[in-house]
């Protein structure tokens, strides 16, 4: 079986009255009803200190579905050598039993836990069904299945053997040391990914989840285990940002960093690296993926429905709280009435509420830091005469952190608001006269530093050209004619550059690579 014969996971379509629709709502309602105790877990040993925190529901924040503790500098140390005790025997497994693992841990959460797994996706990061299901459904048990059979395909790639006294081979070997896999909380299956492939390689892994993930990251961490990864192998580490990182970024045994999150965080562990880089029995591999301002380029052929239905879905399907959302808009004059309209329009439709309601599109934010982020730049857009606020613009966190879906009009390109990572369900438009296209193609270029999505909207071959051209590093997932949102594990491998972080396209056969030293071994007869 070879990675063309890979297929992604259907997705379920909870309709009314089905028997998927059913069981997660019965699962979901066991989430809210009560506070699971999630621990540290360090050489197959369940660990609590007093540093005790609690996950809540972003859309009701007196519901707590999870307590957990913080590890300590020591627990974090003792985690370390107990994986390099257990590093050598995990990786001289043979990969297909390493590989059988990841296909169990699929099948599983695509049948008798997928309410469950979607359940605490929707409680702790108030996704609705249908956002839970494109996480924790199929783009899950994909990271699992298809990095399992890439990491199978790999091992059958091997070096040249024209002299036939000489044998030549790889092994792909883990790193020596360990890698620690810092994960987020906006997609569940990304934790799983940043704490599974590394240890499907042969590595043993430090996986310090996102506090507001704990309760989804806990259960797939459960379901490895279960499926038979031995204790030790991956560490389940809930612990404070800073204490985490100072402790693994001074470990001598520090083989690599998995990491998905904001800028500052990836940039603060490569200058921890660099201090410590003498210490290091190796060169740290860094693997870090930390969001865009993505682009949506509307020229003046492009399809109007299109472009409204995919701006829509693209700046506020999960919140907005995707890497890859738009978040700024460049609409030709000739099409503004139209597609602004048509906005505006789509914009009532959105229901906001609780995931446990079936028919919302949209939630609450995270948590508190992300609710203030979001109202700055709505106060900001509010309180200047640059900015119209053509939809939505108020929030309020009596109950939950709910942001409404806002949509506004910059007249300055470079404002703050079409230029800084929002992380929220606020989409930045601006309006340029139809001739200018080329010159907006070189300003979508040059105000970001990010690199992550982007798409053109355009039925002419030329300005697509264009497009592509002048934008070639803006967007490591460039979209034609389609949103900067939904990729797809094994359709469009994702990442970008610049800012957006080091683009080692997970959800292609080449991420498993990353994550090897491979040995070249030259036998003569
Ligand atoms: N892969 C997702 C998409 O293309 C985004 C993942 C992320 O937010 O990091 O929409």
């Amino acid at each position: 079986c070879m990675s063309s014969n890979l297929v992604n996971e259907p997705i379920y379509s909870f309709t009314p009255g089905s028997k998927e629709r059913n069981e997660v709502q019965e699962a979901l309602k066991i989430v809210e009803s009560k506070t699971e105790d999630v621990p540290i877990v360090i050489g197959g040993e369940e660990l609590w200190t007093n540093d005790v925190h609690y996950q809540v529901s972003p859309y009701n924040h007196k519901q707590r579905i999870a307590k957990f503790s913080y590890a300590s500098a020591d627990m974090i140390n003792n985690a370390i050598e107990n994986s390099i005790s257990v590093r050598a025997e995990w990786d001289s497994k043979p990969l297909a039993d390493r590989a059988q693992i990841l296909f169990k841990a699929a099948d599983i959460f695509a049948n008798e836990k997928r309410s469950e797994i979607l359940a605490t996706t929707m409680a702790g990061q108030a996704k609705n069904v249908v956002q839970a299901e494109i996480d924790a459904g199929p783009e899950l048990i994909d990271f699992f299945r298809f990095n399992a059979q890439y990491a199978l395909d790999l091992e059958h790639q091997q070096p040249l053997n024209p002299d036939p006294n000489i044998v030549n081979s790889v092994k792909y070997r883990g790193l020596e040391g360990f890698v620690a896999a810092i994960s987020p909380f906006n997609f569940t299956a990304i934790g799983g990914n940043l704490a599974g492939t590394p240890a499907l390689m042969g590595n043993v892994v430090l996986w310090k989840p996102s506090d507001t993930a704990m309760l989804a990251s806990w259960l797939v961490y459960k379901v490895l285990r279960e499926c038979g990864l031995p204790p030790g192998v991956i560490q389940f580490i809930p612990a404070d940002g800073s204490t985490f990182g100072n402790t693994i970024t001074s470990s001598e045994h520090l083989a690599g960093i998995n990491f998905t999150g904001s800028v500052p965080t990836f940039t603060k562990l490569w200058q921890q690296v660099g201090a410590n880089l003498t210490k290091y029995k190796t060169f740290p591999r860094l693997a870090g993926e930390c969001g865009g301002k993505n682009f949506h380029f509307v020229h003046s052929s492009a399809d109007v429905d299109s472009v409204v239905n995919g701006t829509i879905r693209s700046a506020f399907e999960f919140g907005g709280q995707k890497c890859s959302a738009c978040s700024r808009a460049y609409i030709p004059k000739s099409l503004w009435g139209k597609v602004k309209q048509g906005l505006v329009e789509k914009h009532k439709e959105i229901k906001l509420g609780n995931p446990d309601d079936f028919s919302i599109f949209l939630s609450a934010v995270i948590d508190k830091p992300s609710y203030e982020r979001n109202k700055t730049y709505l106060d900001h857009a509010k309180a200047s005469s640059n900015i119209e606020v053509l939809a939505g613009g108020n929030c309020d966190d009596s109950v939950g952190y709910f942001v409404q879906p806002t949509i506004v009009e910059c007249k300055d390109p470079k404002d703050k608001m079409m230029q800084e990572e929002i992380f929220g369900p606020v989409l930045s438009c601006y309006v340029y006269d139809d001739a200018d296209y080329k010159e907006i193609l070189k300003l979508i270029n040059s105000t970001s530093s990010y690199g992550l999505t982007g798409s053109v909207f355009s039925k002419d071959e030329s300005v697509i050209e264009e497009a592509s051209s002048v934008l070639r590093n803006s967007a490591g997932n460039f979209y034609i004619n389609d949103k900067s949102t939904g990729s797809v594990v094994g359709q469009q491998w994702f990442g970008g550059s610049r800012k957006s972080g080091t683009n080692d396209k997970p959800g292609s056969p080449h991420y498993v690579l990353k994550w090897v030293s491979p040995q070249a071994v030259k036998r003569s007869k």
